[in-house]
């Protein structure tokens, strides 16, 4: 949690890195409780909103993208030095996501690949989560963030008090929402080892979750135990093949993998 104290109206600024931006998209989503939170707070910076630019040290910070050169590497530094509270914001940041696909490949293989043979002038490094490089004093998981688990961090942020991450699998929510397990479709799904938090927003939706919140601490201790031994798992993970399986769970979580 922070140990700062912020102002009564909070000075905000969010900044992206490497991402697609739709984390930051999320936040015109809020419809009304954006006026509320826009009451709430004075956002100072904010590149897709608009272009004024804050001199002074922010509040609360909001960074969105994973880190992939020594250029966004200082930047970084610099944003938290400024900071009072940062807030890795979306699963880019707080995980490495996506982009931590690139830790499967060797680094110039990839320069290569992307900038052809001028791949020297371009630095690329290991994708990396915010915490990193940085201190992170919120995490908000999701490829994109939920929007209710959104406002209710901004709401610890703004009373100064810790929001705790669910560290229970999207099972448990799933279950609360009633959906039949995919498992009894014959379809394999990475709910049983992923963070919940996002009221279970795919399988509800008709999708697998993806694993997009990262892994929960010890799957091996809660519902996972239940899910793999019901639905015989292993074995239809056998059938999947463990590498194809692996695949998908590194989708969003190989760049932890980086020290
Ligand atoms: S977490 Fe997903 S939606 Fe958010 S910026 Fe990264 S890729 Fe885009
Ligand atoms: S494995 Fe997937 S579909 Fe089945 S209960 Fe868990 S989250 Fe829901
Ligand atoms: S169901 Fe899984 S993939 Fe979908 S938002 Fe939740 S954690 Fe992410």
């Amino acid at each position: 949690m922070a140990k700062n104290k912020i102002s009564e109206k909070p000075k905000v600024a969010f900044f992206d890195f490497a991402c697609c931006e739709g984390c930051q998209l999320q936040i015109a989503n809020l419809g009304e409780t954006l006026l509320d939170v826009l009451g709430a707070v004075d956002v100072v910076e904010f590149r897709e909103v608009m272009s004024e630019k804050w001199d002074k040290d922010y509040d609360v910070v909001f960074i969105e993208g994973s880190i992939g050169d020594k250029h966004a590497e200082e930047r970084l530094k610099k944003i938290r030095e400024r900071a009072k509270v940062l807030v890795a914001y979306g699963s880019c940041a707080a995980l490495g996501g996506v982009n931590g696909m690139k830790n499967g490949f060797e680094i110039d293989e990839i320069r290569r690949y992307v900038y052809g043979d001028k791949y020297s002038y371009f630095d690329s490094k290991p994708t990396k989560a915010v915490d990193q490089v940085v201190k992170v004093d919120y995490y908000i998981y999701g490829c994109p963030v939920y929007l209710p688990e959104v406002v209710e961090v901004i709401k610890c942020i703004l009373k100064g008090v810790a929001y705790s991450v669910p560290d229970k699998p999207v099972c448990a929510e799933c279950k609360l929402n009633e959906n039949v397990c995919l498992y009894d479709k014959g379809v394999v799904c990475l709910g049983p080892w992923t963070k919940a938090g996002c009221n279970s927003w795919c399988t509800s939706n008709g999708n697998i979750c993806y694993g997009c919140r990262g892994l929960v601490s010890n799957p091996a201790k809660n519902q996972a135990n239940d899910i793999i031994k019901k639905y015989n798992v292993n074995e239809k993970i056998k059938v999947l093949g463990e590498e194809l399986m692996k695949k998908k769970i590194e989708m969003y979580n190989k760049a932890k993998e980086v020290k």
